[in-house]
């Protein structure tokens, strides 16, 4: 989970409140990603949206140019969950999302346990969107294990990160109500909302 971190521009952007997205449909096999992902990616901008306490409000694009926050599937690539890079493109500021949907490269334990259950998968490939997404919106990374904007590179027990959201769910379904943000994660988009 890594950010290059130049939102400055994008930031007063998301202080309107009113921001436009898009999510790539999944129709490139080598990405590997699910039917499914699409629907967790939309479910991530629902999350943020409930987070801000009715500051954020988010349309969907139907074309790519025209969001601010555009989700894509990525391949594997430096073993990254995600990726959000910002562009600046036809008068627009936004974030290229990008979201690993094949976890077969990122650790035996984390490969191994997707296999095994594919409601932990979806539910990285949920906080993946959700944590890139983040970002997007003007979120840094914070030292606290327990909020979406954590960054591994703090340590702490990666499969138990994913493992405690996955405990949550009992069925793909409830991922749309069930949050992945902390409180910490909510007061601070509010903040930023509210600049
Ligand atoms: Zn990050």
């Amino acid at each position: 989970m890594r950010i290059l971190l130049a939102f400055l521009c994008f930031a007063s952007a998301a202080s309107a409140a009113d921001l436009r997205y898009w999510v790539e449909p999944c129709t490139r096999p080598e990405t590997k990603c699910a039917e499914q992902d699409p629907l967790m990616a939309e479910w991530a901008f629902q999350d943020w949206a409930r987070a801000s306490a009715g500051k954020l409000h988010l349309e969907r694009a139907s074309q790519r140019r025209q969001a601010n926050i555009r989700v894509h599937w990525a391949a594997a690539n430096q073993g990254l969950y995600g990726e959000a890079v910002p562009f600046f493109e036809d008068g627009l500021h936004g974030f290229e999302v990008y979201v690993l949907p094949d976890l077969s490269g990122m650790g035996r334990d984390i490969s191994q346990a997707v296999r095994l259950d594919s409601l932990l998968r979806d539910s990285i490939v949920y906080l993946t969107c959700l944590h890139e997404i983040g970002h997007a919106l003007g979120l840094a990374h914070t030292n606290q294990f327990a909020d979406i904007m954590y960054s591994f590179q703090f340590g702490g027990d990666i499969p138990e990160y994913f493992g405690r959201y996955r405990r949550q769910i009992k069925t793909r379904a409830d991922i749309e109500t069930v949050t992945g943000t902390s409180s910490n994660d909510r007061t601070r988009l509010v903040s930023i909302l509210s600049r």
